[in-house]
Protein backbone atom coordinates (compact mmCIF):
# COMPACT_ATOMS: atom_id res chain seq x y z
CA UNK A 1 0.00 0.00 0.00
CA UNK A 2 1.26 3.57 -1.28
CA UNK A 3 -0.52 6.86 0.28
CA UNK A 4 1.54 9.46 -1.65
CA UNK A 5 0.82 13.65 -0.96
CA UNK A 6 1.41 14.88 -4.15
CA UNK A 7 1.92 18.41 -3.13
CA UNK A 8 3.43 22.21 -5.00
CA UNK A 9 6.68 23.07 -3.76
CA UNK A 10 6.52 26.49 -5.04
CA UNK A 11 3.77 29.02 -5.48
CA UNK A 12 1.71 26.73 -7.72
CA UNK A 13 1.54 25.30 -11.47
CA UNK A 14 4.63 23.29 -10.71
CA UNK A 15 3.00 20.54 -13.09
CA UNK A 16 1.08 18.39 -10.04
CA UNK A 17 -1.16 17.53 -12.83
CA UNK A 18 0.85 15.68 -15.13
CA UNK A 19 2.59 14.18 -12.27
CA UNK A 20 -0.81 13.08 -10.88
CA UNK A 21 -1.74 11.66 -14.08
CA UNK A 22 1.24 9.50 -14.79
CA UNK A 23 1.25 7.91 -11.25
CA UNK A 24 -2.33 7.52 -11.68
CA UNK A 25 -1.66 4.49 -13.76
CA UNK A 26 -0.99 2.80 -11.27
CA UNK A 27 -3.22 4.38 -8.33
CA UNK A 28 -6.66 2.58 -7.05
CA UNK A 29 -7.72 5.83 -5.49
CA UNK A 30 -7.11 9.61 -6.86
CA UNK A 31 -8.58 12.58 -3.85
CA UNK A 32 -8.08 16.45 -4.49
CA UNK A 33 -8.09 17.37 -1.39
CA UNK A 34 -8.23 20.97 -1.17
CA UNK A 35 -9.37 24.29 -3.20
CA UNK A 36 -11.69 24.70 -5.29
CA UNK A 37 -11.86 25.66 -9.60
CA UNK A 38 -9.38 28.11 -9.38
CA UNK A 39 -5.96 27.14 -10.29
CA UNK A 40 -6.37 24.66 -13.30
CA UNK A 41 -4.11 21.53 -13.83
CA UNK A 42 -2.85 20.81 -17.42
CA UNK A 43 -2.50 17.26 -18.52
CA UNK A 44 -1.12 16.24 -22.16
CA UNK A 45 -1.85 12.24 -22.33
CA UNK A 46 -1.93 9.67 -25.81
CA UNK A 47 -6.22 11.13 -24.95
CA UNK A 48 -5.10 14.67 -25.60
CA UNK A 49 -4.88 17.68 -23.66
CA UNK A 50 -7.19 18.67 -21.25
CA UNK A 51 -7.38 21.92 -18.43
CA UNK A 52 -8.77 20.11 -15.00
CA UNK A 53 -9.94 22.45 -12.13
CA UNK A 54 -12.00 19.93 -10.03
CA UNK A 55 -11.79 16.79 -11.71
CA UNK A 56 -8.57 14.74 -10.22
CA UNK A 57 -5.75 14.34 -12.73
CA UNK A 58 -6.19 10.22 -12.27
CA UNK A 59 -10.04 10.47 -14.07
CA UNK A 60 -8.10 8.98 -17.75
CA UNK A 61 -7.65 6.06 -16.12
CA UNK A 62 -10.99 4.16 -16.00
CA UNK A 63 -9.65 1.84 -13.17
CA UNK A 64 -9.11 4.64 -10.86
CA UNK A 65 -11.69 5.94 -8.51
CA UNK A 66 -11.30 9.73 -8.19
CA UNK A 67 -12.62 11.60 -5.53
CA UNK A 68 -13.19 15.49 -5.06
CA UNK A 69 -12.82 15.30 -1.32
CA UNK A 70 -14.08 16.84 1.66
CA UNK A 71 -11.37 20.04 2.17
CA UNK A 72 -12.79 21.13 -1.24
CA UNK A 73 -15.04 23.68 -2.19
CA UNK A 74 -17.17 22.41 -5.52
CA UNK A 75 -18.22 25.50 -7.85
CA UNK A 76 -21.38 23.39 -9.52
CA UNK A 77 -21.27 25.77 -12.54
CA UNK A 78 -17.75 24.99 -13.60
CA UNK A 79 -17.42 21.00 -12.73
CA UNK A 80 -20.51 20.67 -14.80
CA UNK A 81 -18.39 21.99 -17.65
CA UNK A 82 -15.45 20.04 -16.69
CA UNK A 83 -17.49 16.32 -16.75
CA UNK A 84 -19.00 18.20 -20.31
CA UNK A 85 -16.11 18.57 -21.50
CA UNK A 86 -14.62 15.38 -20.68
CA UNK A 87 -17.87 13.17 -21.83
CA UNK A 88 -17.39 14.90 -25.02
CA UNK A 89 -14.09 14.45 -25.46
CA UNK A 90 -14.61 10.61 -24.90
CA UNK A 91 -13.53 10.15 -21.10
CA UNK A 92 -16.16 8.51 -18.93
CA UNK A 93 -16.66 10.56 -15.47
CA UNK A 94 -18.41 7.10 -14.23
CA UNK A 95 -15.41 6.45 -11.80
CA UNK A 96 -15.57 10.38 -10.29
CA UNK A 97 -17.45 11.12 -7.02
CA UNK A 98 -17.62 13.81 -4.39
CA UNK A 99 -17.24 13.81 -0.61
CA UNK A 100 -20.77 14.50 0.69
CA UNK A 101 -18.97 16.80 3.38
CA UNK A 102 -17.19 19.29 1.00
CA UNK A 103 -18.55 22.58 0.16
CA UNK A 104 -20.44 24.19 -2.69
CA UNK A 105 -19.35 27.66 -3.73
CA UNK A 106 -21.52 29.82 -5.31
CA UNK A 107 -22.30 32.60 -7.55
CA UNK A 108 -22.72 35.26 -5.01
CA UNK A 109 -19.07 34.03 -3.43
CA UNK A 110 -17.67 35.05 -6.92
CA UNK A 111 -19.34 38.16 -7.25
CA UNK A 112 -18.29 39.09 -3.29
CA UNK A 113 -14.95 38.24 -4.24
CA UNK A 114 -15.47 40.51 -7.30
CA UNK A 115 -16.76 43.55 -5.19
CA UNK A 116 -14.11 43.16 -2.85
CA UNK A 117 -11.48 43.40 -4.90
CA UNK A 118 -12.36 46.34 -6.78
CA UNK A 119 -12.55 48.24 -3.49
CA UNK A 120 -9.61 47.52 -2.73
CA UNK A 121 -8.31 48.90 -5.65
CA UNK A 122 -4.39 48.83 -5.43
CA UNK A 123 -4.26 47.11 -2.45
CA UNK A 124 -6.13 43.65 -4.79
CA UNK A 125 -4.91 40.52 -3.54
CA UNK A 126 -4.88 38.96 -7.15
CA UNK A 127 -7.65 36.56 -6.70
CA UNK A 128 -8.89 34.87 -9.53
CA UNK A 129 -12.48 35.73 -8.60
CA UNK A 130 -13.69 32.41 -8.65
CA UNK A 131 -15.73 32.74 -5.17
CA UNK A 132 -12.86 30.45 -2.92
CA UNK A 133 -12.22 32.93 -0.41
CA UNK A 134 -15.73 33.64 0.30
CA UNK A 135 -16.92 29.84 -0.24
CA UNK A 136 -14.13 28.77 2.72
CA UNK A 137 -15.11 31.77 4.45
CA UNK A 138 -18.80 30.53 4.43
CA UNK A 139 -17.73 27.46 5.59
CA UNK A 140 -15.71 29.10 8.04
CA UNK A 141 -18.61 30.58 9.04
CA UNK A 142 -20.79 27.74 9.42
CA UNK A 143 -23.22 29.14 6.79
CA UNK A 144 -22.01 27.33 4.05
CA UNK A 145 -24.05 24.32 2.07
CA UNK A 146 -22.57 20.86 2.01
CA UNK A 147 -23.23 18.75 -1.06
CA UNK A 148 -24.72 16.26 0.28
CA UNK A 149 -27.67 18.58 0.43
CA UNK A 150 -28.18 17.79 -3.50
CA UNK A 151 -29.42 14.50 -2.23
CA UNK A 152 -32.69 16.18 -0.68
CA UNK A 153 -34.43 18.69 -3.78
CA UNK A 154 -36.64 20.55 -0.73
CA UNK A 155 -34.00 21.11 1.46
CA UNK A 156 -31.69 22.07 -1.07
CA UNK A 157 -33.84 24.28 -2.57
CA UNK A 158 -34.41 26.25 1.41
CA UNK A 159 -30.59 25.91 1.95
CA UNK A 160 -29.40 27.39 -1.48
CA UNK A 161 -32.62 30.34 -0.94
CA UNK A 162 -31.31 31.21 2.56
CA UNK A 163 -27.60 31.01 1.78
CA UNK A 164 -28.11 33.22 -1.28
CA UNK A 165 -30.28 35.59 -0.16
CA UNK A 166 -27.01 36.38 2.45
CA UNK A 167 -24.96 36.76 0.07
CA UNK A 168 -27.25 39.46 -1.28
CA UNK A 169 -27.52 41.07 1.53
CA UNK A 170 -23.66 41.31 1.68
CA UNK A 171 -23.77 42.37 -1.47
CA UNK A 172 -26.33 45.22 -1.61
CA UNK A 173 -25.67 46.71 2.23
CA UNK A 174 -21.94 46.39 2.21
CA UNK A 175 -20.88 46.99 -1.29
CA UNK A 176 -24.46 49.35 -2.14
CA UNK A 177 -24.65 46.80 -5.61
CA UNK A 178 -26.83 44.88 -7.44
CA UNK A 179 -28.48 41.80 -5.90
CA UNK A 180 -28.25 38.78 -7.77
CA UNK A 181 -31.17 37.38 -9.55
CA UNK A 182 -31.96 34.32 -7.15
CA UNK A 183 -34.28 32.73 -8.95
CA UNK A 184 -32.82 32.36 -11.98
CA UNK A 185 -29.52 30.73 -9.59
CA UNK A 186 -31.72 28.49 -7.78
CA UNK A 187 -33.42 27.13 -11.07
CA UNK A 188 -30.41 26.51 -12.59
CA UNK A 189 -28.90 25.03 -9.60
CA UNK A 190 -31.54 22.87 -8.78
CA UNK A 191 -31.19 21.36 -12.26
CA UNK A 192 -27.49 20.97 -11.43
CA UNK A 193 -28.69 19.16 -8.06
CA UNK A 194 -30.50 16.91 -10.19
CA UNK A 195 -27.22 16.06 -12.36
CA UNK A 196 -24.78 15.99 -9.89
CA UNK A 197 -26.40 14.07 -7.34
CA UNK A 198 -25.30 10.78 -8.24
CA UNK A 199 -22.09 11.54 -7.84
CA UNK A 200 -22.07 12.67 -4.58
CA UNK A 201 -20.91 9.88 -1.84
CA UNK A 202 -19.71 9.53 1.71
CA UNK A 203 -16.00 9.39 0.53
CA UNK A 204 -14.94 8.21 3.94
CA UNK A 205 -15.99 4.64 3.20
CA UNK A 206 -14.19 4.24 -0.24
CA UNK A 207 -10.68 5.71 1.53
CA UNK A 208 -11.16 3.47 4.57
CA UNK A 209 -11.92 0.46 2.11
CA UNK A 210 -8.52 1.47 0.34
CA UNK A 211 -6.95 1.60 2.78
CA UNK A 212 -7.87 -1.68 4.85
CA UNK A 213 -7.34 -3.38 0.85
CA UNK A 214 -3.77 -1.55 1.01
CA UNK A 215 -4.59 -0.19 -2.08
CA UNK A 216 -2.80 2.97 -3.52
CA UNK A 217 -3.35 6.12 -2.82
CA UNK A 218 -3.10 9.31 -4.38
CA UNK A 219 -3.72 12.49 -2.59
CA UNK A 220 -3.76 15.54 -5.54
CA UNK A 221 -2.76 18.81 -4.20
CA UNK A 222 -3.63 22.25 -5.82
CA UNK A 223 -1.52 25.39 -5.84
CA UNK A 224 1.80 25.32 -3.44
CA UNK A 225 3.51 25.93 -0.17
CA UNK A 226 3.76 29.70 -0.92
CA UNK A 227 -0.06 29.87 -0.73
CA UNK A 228 -0.76 28.23 1.51
CA UNK A 229 -2.79 29.68 4.04
CA UNK A 230 -0.72 29.42 7.46
CA UNK A 231 2.43 29.37 5.87
CA UNK A 232 1.99 31.21 2.87
CA UNK A 233 2.58 34.84 1.54
CA UNK A 234 -0.29 36.16 3.43
CA UNK A 235 -2.63 37.71 2.17
CA UNK A 236 -1.88 36.70 -1.42
CA UNK A 237 -2.47 32.93 -0.06
CA UNK A 238 -5.46 30.78 -1.05
CA UNK A 239 -7.91 29.95 1.62
CA UNK A 240 -7.08 26.11 2.07
CA UNK A 241 -3.86 24.55 3.32
CA UNK A 242 -2.24 22.77 0.24
CA UNK A 243 0.03 21.31 2.52
CA UNK A 244 0.29 17.32 3.22
CA UNK A 245 -1.49 18.23 6.61
CA UNK A 246 -4.25 19.68 4.72
CA UNK A 247 -3.90 16.62 2.92
CA UNK A 248 -4.93 14.33 5.78
CA UNK A 249 -7.35 16.24 6.67
CA UNK A 250 -8.98 17.12 3.30
CA UNK A 251 -9.24 13.69 2.44
CA UNK A 252 -9.75 12.35 5.26
CA UNK A 253 -6.73 10.03 6.02
CA UNK A 254 -5.13 9.85 9.19
CA UNK A 255 -1.99 11.93 8.92
CA UNK A 256 0.32 8.68 9.55
CA UNK A 257 -0.77 6.62 6.72
CA UNK A 258 0.58 9.15 4.53
CA UNK A 259 3.33 6.92 3.46
CA UNK A 260 5.52 9.25 0.68
CA UNK A 261 4.93 13.11 0.28
CA UNK A 262 5.90 13.97 -3.06
CA UNK A 263 7.09 17.15 -3.70
CA UNK A 264 6.23 19.10 -7.22
CA UNK A 265 9.25 21.32 -7.76
CA UNK A 266 9.49 23.68 -11.66
CA UNK A 267 12.94 24.31 -12.19
CA UNK A 268 12.57 27.90 -12.34
CA UNK A 269 10.13 29.86 -10.19
CA UNK A 270 6.67 31.67 -11.30
CA UNK A 271 4.09 33.45 -9.40
CA UNK A 272 0.54 34.35 -10.81
CA UNK A 273 -1.49 37.21 -9.27
CA UNK A 274 0.44 39.61 -6.08
CA UNK A 275 2.15 39.37 -3.22
CA UNK A 276 6.59 39.50 -3.16
CA UNK A 277 8.61 37.45 -5.72
CA UNK A 278 12.43 37.86 -4.32
CA UNK A 279 13.76 35.76 -7.73
CA UNK A 280 11.25 38.01 -10.01
CA UNK A 281 12.76 38.30 -13.34
CA UNK A 282 11.13 41.87 -14.90
CA UNK A 283 13.29 41.47 -18.02
CA UNK A 284 14.37 39.44 -20.89
CA UNK A 285 15.15 36.15 -18.84
CA UNK A 286 11.36 36.24 -17.65
CA UNK A 287 9.97 36.71 -20.61
CA UNK A 288 12.04 33.73 -21.96
CA UNK A 289 10.95 31.70 -19.44
CA UNK A 290 7.34 32.72 -19.93
CA UNK A 291 7.76 32.58 -23.85
CA UNK A 292 9.50 28.84 -23.84
CA UNK A 293 7.71 27.61 -20.60
CA UNK A 294 4.05 28.64 -21.70
CA UNK A 295 4.17 29.92 -18.67
CA UNK A 296 0.12 31.48 -18.55
CA UNK A 297 -2.85 30.62 -16.33
CA UNK A 298 -4.48 27.15 -17.36
CA UNK A 299 -8.05 28.55 -16.30
CA UNK A 300 -7.60 32.25 -15.96
CA UNK A 301 -4.84 32.54 -19.07
CA UNK A 302 -2.69 35.22 -17.03
CA UNK A 303 0.47 35.76 -17.86
CA UNK A 304 2.48 34.14 -14.86
CA UNK A 305 5.17 36.13 -13.55
CA UNK A 306 8.90 34.35 -13.40
CA UNK A 307 11.62 33.99 -12.17
CA UNK A 308 15.14 32.11 -11.05
CA UNK A 309 15.01 28.65 -8.96
CA UNK A 310 13.86 30.15 -4.80
CA UNK A 311 16.20 27.30 -3.28
CA UNK A 312 15.58 30.05 0.20
CA UNK A 313 11.73 28.78 -0.84
CA UNK A 314 12.35 25.46 -1.39
CA UNK A 315 14.29 24.77 1.76
CA UNK A 316 11.36 26.36 3.49
CA UNK A 317 9.17 24.23 1.75
CA UNK A 318 11.03 20.71 2.60
CA UNK A 319 10.41 21.68 6.33
CA UNK A 320 6.98 22.01 6.05
CA UNK A 321 6.02 19.54 4.01
CA UNK A 322 8.76 16.83 5.19
CA UNK A 323 9.11 15.66 1.08
CA UNK A 324 10.17 11.66 1.22
CA UNK A 325 10.66 12.60 -2.70
CA UNK A 326 10.32 15.24 -5.17
CA UNK A 327 9.56 15.29 -8.97
CA UNK A 328 11.51 18.29 -10.94
CA UNK A 329 9.38 19.32 -13.79
CA UNK A 330 10.37 21.67 -16.74
CA UNK A 331 14.10 20.85 -17.13
CA UNK A 332 13.68 21.49 -20.56
CA UNK A 333 13.10 25.34 -20.66
CA UNK A 334 16.08 25.85 -19.28
CA UNK A 335 17.51 24.48 -22.55
CA UNK A 336 19.46 27.05 -24.36
CA UNK A 337 20.50 29.91 -21.54
CA UNK A 338 23.71 30.19 -21.52
CA UNK A 339 23.67 30.38 -17.26
CA UNK A 340 21.65 30.37 -14.99
CA UNK A 341 20.93 31.54 -11.40
CA UNK A 342 19.42 30.08 -8.10
CA UNK A 343 18.71 31.99 -5.00
CA UNK A 344 20.79 30.54 -2.17
CA UNK A 345 20.50 32.94 0.43
CA UNK A 346 18.09 35.98 1.63
CA UNK A 347 19.47 39.62 2.28
CA UNK A 348 17.14 41.80 4.64
CA UNK A 349 18.99 44.82 5.39
CA UNK A 350 22.11 44.27 4.38
CA UNK A 351 22.33 40.62 6.41
CA UNK A 352 21.81 37.42 5.43
CA UNK A 353 18.19 35.75 7.20
CA UNK A 354 17.92 32.26 7.92
CA UNK A 355 14.79 32.14 7.52
CA UNK A 356 11.16 32.98 5.63
CA UNK A 357 10.37 36.73 6.81
CA UNK A 358 6.94 37.73 6.93
CA UNK A 359 5.10 39.58 3.53
CA UNK A 360 6.13 42.90 4.41
CA UNK A 361 9.61 42.14 4.84
CA UNK A 362 9.87 39.47 1.81
CA UNK A 363 9.26 42.78 -0.71
CA UNK A 364 12.33 44.31 0.65
CA UNK A 365 14.47 41.00 0.79
CA UNK A 366 17.14 40.92 -1.62
CA UNK A 367 18.56 37.95 -2.97
CA UNK A 368 21.97 35.96 -2.83
CA UNK A 369 22.32 34.41 -6.56
CA UNK A 370 24.88 31.42 -7.04
CA UNK A 371 25.68 31.38 -10.74
CA UNK A 372 25.73 28.40 -12.52
CA UNK A 373 26.54 27.53 -16.63
CA UNK A 374 24.11 26.52 -18.78
CA UNK A 375 23.73 23.16 -20.95
CA UNK A 376 24.66 22.45 -24.62
CA UNK A 377 22.55 19.46 -25.11
CA UNK A 378 18.86 19.48 -24.88
CA UNK A 379 17.31 18.09 -21.93
CA UNK A 380 14.09 18.12 -23.48
CA UNK A 381 15.25 15.08 -25.54
CA UNK A 382 16.77 13.11 -22.76
CA UNK A 383 14.47 9.88 -21.90
CA UNK A 384 16.66 8.75 -18.96
CA UNK A 385 19.10 10.60 -16.14
CA UNK A 386 21.70 9.23 -18.53
CA UNK A 387 21.30 10.68 -21.25
CA UNK A 388 20.38 14.13 -19.22
CA UNK A 389 23.22 16.68 -19.72
CA UNK A 390 25.84 16.82 -16.66
CA UNK A 391 25.26 20.44 -15.56
CA UNK A 392 21.49 19.46 -15.65
CA UNK A 393 22.39 16.44 -13.36
CA UNK A 394 24.04 19.06 -11.45
CA UNK A 395 21.34 21.27 -11.22
CA UNK A 396 19.00 18.39 -10.13
CA UNK A 397 20.95 17.09 -7.38
CA UNK A 398 21.47 21.25 -6.38
CA UNK A 399 17.60 20.98 -6.00
CA UNK A 400 17.64 17.88 -4.21
CA UNK A 401 20.42 18.36 -1.44
CA UNK A 402 18.01 22.22 -0.60
CA UNK A 403 14.95 19.69 -0.70
CA UNK A 404 16.45 17.28 1.81
CA UNK A 405 15.01 14.38 -0.95
CA UNK A 406 15.50 12.47 -3.85
CA UNK A 407 13.86 13.38 -7.16
CA UNK A 408 12.26 10.09 -8.09
CA UNK A 409 11.20 11.62 -11.61
CA UNK A 410 12.64 14.05 -14.08
CA UNK A 411 10.07 15.57 -16.56
CA UNK A 412 11.29 17.67 -19.57
CA UNK A 413 8.35 18.11 -21.14
CA UNK A 414 4.20 18.51 -20.54
CA UNK A 415 3.45 14.61 -22.15
CA UNK A 416 3.48 11.37 -19.91
CA UNK A 417 6.65 9.87 -22.25
CA UNK A 418 8.48 13.01 -21.24
CA UNK A 419 9.20 11.93 -18.27
CA UNK A 420 11.63 9.29 -16.57
CA UNK A 421 12.83 8.07 -13.03
CA UNK A 422 16.07 7.92 -11.10
P1 LIG B 1 -0.24 22.26 -11.75
O1 LIG B 1 -1.37 23.13 -11.33
O2 LIG B 1 0.80 22.11 -10.71
O3 LIG B 1 -0.72 20.94 -12.28
O4 LIG B 1 0.50 22.98 -12.96
P2 LIG B 1 -0.16 23.55 -14.30
O5 LIG B 1 -0.80 22.45 -15.04
O6 LIG B 1 -0.97 24.75 -13.98
O7 LIG B 1 1.13 24.10 -15.03
C1 LIG B 1 2.14 23.28 -15.45
C2 LIG B 1 2.27 23.42 -16.97
O8 LIG B 1 3.51 22.87 -17.36
C3 LIG B 1 1.23 22.64 -17.75
O9 LIG B 1 0.91 23.34 -18.91
C4 LIG B 1 1.93 21.32 -18.08
O10 LIG B 1 1.44 20.72 -19.29
C5 LIG B 1 3.33 21.80 -18.28
N1 LIG B 1 4.38 20.87 -17.93
C6 LIG B 1 4.42 19.97 -16.91
N2 LIG B 1 5.64 19.38 -16.88
C7 LIG B 1 6.36 19.92 -17.89
C8 LIG B 1 7.70 19.75 -18.33
O11 LIG B 1 8.48 18.99 -17.79
N3 LIG B 1 8.09 20.50 -19.40
C9 LIG B 1 7.26 21.39 -20.02
N4 LIG B 1 7.74 22.08 -21.04
N5 LIG B 1 6.00 21.57 -19.62
C10 LIG B 1 5.56 20.86 -18.55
Amino acid sequence: MTVKAVVGAQWGDEGKGKIVDLLAQEADIVVRFQGGANAGHTVVNSLGKFALHLVPCGIFNPDTLNIIGTGTVVDLDELIKEIDMLENKGISTANLRISNRAHISLPVYSQLERLSETERGERKQGSTLRGISPAYAAKALRVGLQMGSLHNVIKFRTGLTEVLEGGNRLITKIYGAEPLNLDEIVERYLGHARRLEPYVCDSLGFIQQGLTANKNILLEGQLGTMRDLDWGIYPYVTSSNPLPGGAAAGAGIPPHKITSVLGVVKAFSTSVGEGPFVTEQNNEVGNYLREVGLEFGATTGRPRRCGWLDAVGLKYAAMLNGFTEIAITKLDTLDGLESLKVCVGYKLDGKEIGYMPLTDDLYRVEPVYIDLPGWKQKAASARSWEQLPRRAQEYVRLIESYCSAPATLISVGPEREATFSR
